[in-house]
């Protein structure tokens, strides 16, 4: 069965992409801790991160720095944190979190609104830094 992530690859469920390539894609996390909280997943559908095969998984990991290149440049923060957990969604993915301080990497705490029109902005300027 797709994954929801899935979905959003093959275009079946819309999102605010940021980048792509022929084995990953990378798009806003719709529920977001903080402005530019970004998502990046394999292609292939795998539940848990560690199953990746090695090769999937230290380009997921190489994909991902470049879309946190590309969040530094548009959000001011202190650093681009990454995180893994997989409790929600099972497909494979890392977040990417522009931290200014511990409450910012927390999933505990309330998130934070943002427009449709900010959503689509914010991709769109984080997009055009994407060195792939
Ligand atoms: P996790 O699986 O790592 O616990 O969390 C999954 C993440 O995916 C959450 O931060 C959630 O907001 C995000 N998410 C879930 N469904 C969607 C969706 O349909 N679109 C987008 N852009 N993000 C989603």
């Amino acid at each position: 069965m797709d994954s929801i992530f899935t979905k959003i690859i093959k275009g079946e469920i819309p999102s605010y992409k940021i980048a792509e390539n022929d084995s990953f894609f990378a798009f806003l996390d719709i529920n977001p801790n903080a402005k530019g909280h970004s998502l990046v997943i394999p292609k292939k559908q795998v539940d848990k991160l560690f199953d990746l095969d090695a090769e999937t998984y230290s380009e997921l990991f190489l994909f991902s720095r470049k879309v946190a290149f590309a969040i530094e440049k548009v959000i001011p923060c202190n650093r681009v944190g990454l995180t893994v957990i997989g409790l929600e969604v099972p497909h494979a993915h890392v977040h990417l979190i522009p931290l200014n301080n511990m409450q910012d990497a927390s999933f505990s705490k309330p998130k934070i609104q943002i427009t449709t029109e900010e959503f689509s902005s914010l991709a769109h300027e984080i997009s055009k830094h994407v060195k792939l």
